[in-house]
């Protein structure tokens, strides 16, 4: 299936300066375990599928894997790339990206990716030049 594209951001969400969607999420207290974030500023379409991630981390003990929460929204380039990283409309999050740096071979557990493409996400790991601690939004097509 095809990503989710900028271009699709664009046309749904606006110019990435406006922030048009975004949502300073307080993530609920029975989800902040481990090194779950508190408060995440993300797309409001964020909400449901990194909820379903988080608790699918919890419940089947893969929140344990997660080491870093490296962010989530970033106005920037795509890295080694021309168009807009989908971190502009804050619809990606990075994780653990100490250890699944781009163009490496992820260290992500497969239990653990599924946690998250199960709910919504595609990952980076997967890809002709992996990006192991990416996930962003599935396409909306
Ligand atoms: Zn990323």
């Amino acid at each position: 299936m095809a990503l989710l594209t900028s271009t699709e951001c664009v046309s749904r969400y606006g110019a990435a300066y406006k922030e048009s969607n975004m949502v300073l999420w307080d993530v609920p207290s029975e989800l902040e375990i481990g090194v779950i974030p508190k408060r995440i500023y993300c797309n409001k379409d964020m909400l449901i599928p990194l909820t379903l991630a988080f608790k699918a981390l919890i419940s089947t003990g893969y929140v344990k894997e997660l080491k870093t929460f490296d962010g989530c929204f970033n106005i920037r380039q795509k890295r080694g790339g021309v168009t807009q990283s989908l971190h502009s409309w804050g619809v990606a999050i990075d994780v653990n990206a100490a250890w699944n740096g781009l163009g490496k071979t992820p260290t992500l557990s497969q239990g653990f990716v599924k946690c998250f493409t199960d709910n919504g996400f595609d990952w980076g790991g997967h890809w002709n030049k992996p990006d192991g601690m990416h996930f962003q939004l599935k396409s909306f097509k």
